[in-house]
């Protein structure tokens, strides 16, 4: 290797390796050795599938977060990483030294504490994990600024966002446009909503993904989450942010200018796209990714949503103008009924009544400290589990 090679290999560490974004990301490692190198690990509790990954990037560190699967991950390991355990040990491994940037991939909300300590410890952030930025965005960013560290989007809108950005300032932007599939029931009548079991809610048209996203891009909740996230990385109101449907995903989102011009970033849709992107950036670097084949797309629709019958588009846009605690509260609440829907404890559009009754029942604080979202949050959580317990009944 030149030692031009060697100084742009980018030290990552992976939360939440095991997942589908994680997977993701160690195929992105295999396809540019020369630009990426694998030095932690992290997952919750899948010890076998944790190990297989360091088994074969031979990270320097591994962190698992349930205690009770160390002995299984110690006796499936091939070598002897330095070991992290628990949350604790999650907030270390975000921290090593030898790490350049932190790939936050863990579902749900338990990686905030560490992305803020990676943050704190200097080093560059890649965030697929949106709901941190939806909790917490206004303090990450104001952390990141301060601690003079990136925040590289690696949500496939957001990248494609970034990349149509570049070197533009926010001021310039007269409307960012989400792109959406619309999900597995974007033409079904309302009606028969009432119908729709897990198996068919985690059936996605164009994208393979972890069980949560894929029932949020069933109710659209995703995107909402999404319209925040892009606030809060990109310095844009929310009445400048859209969403269009695009059932084809090629498009992954737009940025309409002043002057009335729109960029838009296209590929298929793999997630590799976007991870390799925020982990060469700026570089643009030759992988064995397929390109686009014209010839074979034979068109690219775009759609109204449908906002009375997926009410989650409204409610996003309700709690990001808000602001304060109410996405927190909007994200919990979330997170509690699609757990519900899959455990099969009440129906698909409950997502959506739970959620809104909770917002409805929240009283928001502005701009709030990481106490007062986290205190939102569990709050939240309760709330919707004992709504989720009502409609059993
Ligand atoms: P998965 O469910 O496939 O994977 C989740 C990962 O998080 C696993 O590695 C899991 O470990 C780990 N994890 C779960 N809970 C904890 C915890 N408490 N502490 C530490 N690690 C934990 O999710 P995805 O990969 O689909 O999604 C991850 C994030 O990326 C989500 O925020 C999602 O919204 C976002 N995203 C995902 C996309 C996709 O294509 N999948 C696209 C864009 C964004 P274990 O296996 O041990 O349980």
């Amino acid at each position: 290797m030149t030692t031009e090679t060697s100084t742009k290999r980018k030290r990552v560490v992976i939360l939440g390796a095991t997942g589908s974004i994680g997977e993701s990301t160690l195929k992105v490692a295999r396809d540019i050795p020369d630009r990426m190198e694998i030095v932690g690990l992290a997952a919750n509790s899948n010890a076998e599938k944790l190990a297989a990954a360091a088994n074969e990037t031979r990270a320097q560190s591994v962190c698992l977060v349930d205690e009770t699967k160390i002995d299984a991950l110690k006796r499936a390991l091939a070598y002897q990483p330095r070991i992290f355990a628990g949350e604790e040990g999650l907030r270390e491994i975000a921290c090593l030294t030898n790490a350049e940037m932190v790939l936050v991939a863990i579902v749900g909300t338990a990686g905030l504490r560490p992305a803020l300590a990676a943050i704190e410890a200097g080093k560059d952030l890649a965030v697929a994990s949106k709901e941190i930025l939806v909790m917490a965005g206004e303090i990450v960013m104001r952390e990141a600024c301060d601690n003079d560290v990136r925040v590289l989007p690696v949500d496939s809108e957001h990248n494609a966002i970034f990349q149509c950005l570049e070197g533009k300032s926010s001021w310039d932007v007269r409307r960012i446009i989400l792109t959406a599939s619309g999900g597995p029931f974007r033409e079904m009548p309302r009606t028969d909503f009432e119908s729709i079991i897990p198996e068919q809610a985690l059936k996605h048209p164009t994208w393979n993904m972890g069980p949560k996203i894929t029932i949020d891009s069933a109710t659209l909740f995703n995107k909402g989450l999404e319209m925040i996230e892009a606030h809060w990385l990109f310095g844009v109101e929310m009445k400048r942010i859209e969403v269009v449907i695009h059932p084809q995903s090629i498009v992954h989102s737009m940025v309409e200018f002043a002057d009335g011009s729109t960029l838009a970033q296209l590929s298929y849709s793999n997630m590799c796209f976007p991870i390799q992107y925020a982990v060469t950036w700026p570089d643009r670097v030759p992988n064995s990714l397929p390109p686009l084949d014209f010839s074979k797309l034979s068109r690219l629709e775009f759609f109204t949503p449908r906002y009375d019958d997926f009410p989650a588009l409204n409610l996003a846009r309700r709690a990001g103008e808000t602001g304060g605690t109410l996405p927190a509260t909007m994200n919990a609440a979330n997170e509690v009924a699609v757990a519900a829907f899959l455990d099969g404890q009440m129906r698909f559009a409950d997502i959506w009544h739970i959620v809104e009754e909770v917002m409805n029942r929240h009283t928001p604080v502005a701009h709030p400290d990481l106490d007062a979202i986290l205190h939102a949050d569990q709050w939240a959580r309760a709330e919707a589990t004992r709504c989720a317990k009502a409609l059993k009944r």
